[in-house]
């Protein structure tokens, strides 16, 4: 079997191009135009491209983009007072803080300084309790655009098996929370799991979020299963750089009945959700119908 590959950069750009439609509605009937803050601190070289990246793709969609970079040594009360600015801001619709942080400073103390309501990472606590409890949350953006992925996909998801490797806060656990909404029945994996390929191999939907290169194989994945790779590895392979996943993609796609590539698998529809969330939290502080 040869899998079918899930184009999450046609995906997302589809996800992009409605945005842009509704941003241009609320422009012309509204007189609004969404805006997404984003704050860096620091020098991190993978965050300044993802922030750059940001930066473009939301000025592409029509919304405001406010770019905040501050030096590596800004103290904690410097950058909570940007984020109260931020907050009070009325062309400010969503407020992303770009992790990792210098080590000096509190990430969740930051986080949660976010107005819930602007939070389009969806990390602040609120929103995590929110989304545990199955209310309207913002979700956050990377396992968001999995489920989307996976609903056009599989259609409903319910009753699949969906095994989630990896727990960490802003991808494995709400990745598990979101397939738990959409009753599957979920395994959450993680470094101290036993015999992690027989629990990969009973998976319908394998999610791998673990931050290690090409870790799962095709050996560790059920015929015919979804494979959804979140890692993002910078590797050096025969003396070039090179961007590859968690999973092994050669392996496991001559196995499974669909996967995504890396690059052009989930890192596409992060942004793009991103440019969602921004856009539906501009509609709810509006009081405007949201985008579907
Ligand atoms: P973290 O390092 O925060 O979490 C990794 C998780 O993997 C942990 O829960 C850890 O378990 C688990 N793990 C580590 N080693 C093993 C192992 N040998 N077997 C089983 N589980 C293991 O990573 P993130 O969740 O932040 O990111 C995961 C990957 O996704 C990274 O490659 C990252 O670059 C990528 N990423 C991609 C995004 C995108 O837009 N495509 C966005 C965000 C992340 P334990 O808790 O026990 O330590």
């Amino acid at each position: 079997m040869t899998a079918k590959v899930i184009d999450g950069k046609a995906f997302a750009a589809n996800v992009r191009a409605q945005v842009a439609e509704h941003v241009a509605r609320l422009k012309e009937e509204n007189g609004l135009t969404p805006g997404l803050a984003v704050v860096l601190v620091g020098e991190d070289p993978a965050s300044k491209v993802y922030v750059k990246n940001k930066h473009a793709s939301t000025i592409e969609v029509g919304m405001a983009s406010f770019e905040h970079r501050l030096e590596a040594n800004t103290s904690e009360a410097e950058l909570l007072a940007l984020i109260d600015q931020l907050n009070a801001d009325p062309a400010v619709h969503g407020i992303l803080v770009q992790l990792p942080l210098p080590g000096h400073l509190n990430s969740e103390l930051v986080i949660n300084r976010i107005a819930p309501a602007k939070d389009v990472d969806g990390f602040h606590i609120s929103n995590v309790g929110l989304l545990g409890t199955g209310q309207k949350s913002m979700v956050p953006c990377t396992p968001l655009g999995c489920l989307m992925m996976l609903r056009d996909h599989h259609g409903k998801l319910a009753g699949l098996n969906a095994v989630v490797v990896g727990r960490s806060n802003i991808v494995g656990k709400p990745m598990a929370q979101l397939l738990l909404g959409d009753s599957c029945t979920v395994t959450i994996a993680h470094s101290r799991t036993k015999d992690l390929a027989e629990v990969c191999k009973r998976a319908d939907i394998l999610v791998a979020a673990v931050g290690r290169p090409e870790m799962i194989t095709g050996d560790m994945v059920k015929p015919g299963a979804t494979v959804i790779d979140v890692g993002i590895n910078r590797i050096e392979r025969d003396g070039k750089a090179r961007l590859v996943g968690d999973v092994h993609y050669d392996s496991a796609a001559a196995v499974a009945g669909a996967i995504t590539p890396v690059p052009g698998g989930v890192g596409p529809m992060t942004i793009a959700c991103l440019l969602a969330n921004t856009l539906t939290a501009c509609c709810r502080a509006n009081g405007l119908a949201e985008p579907e």
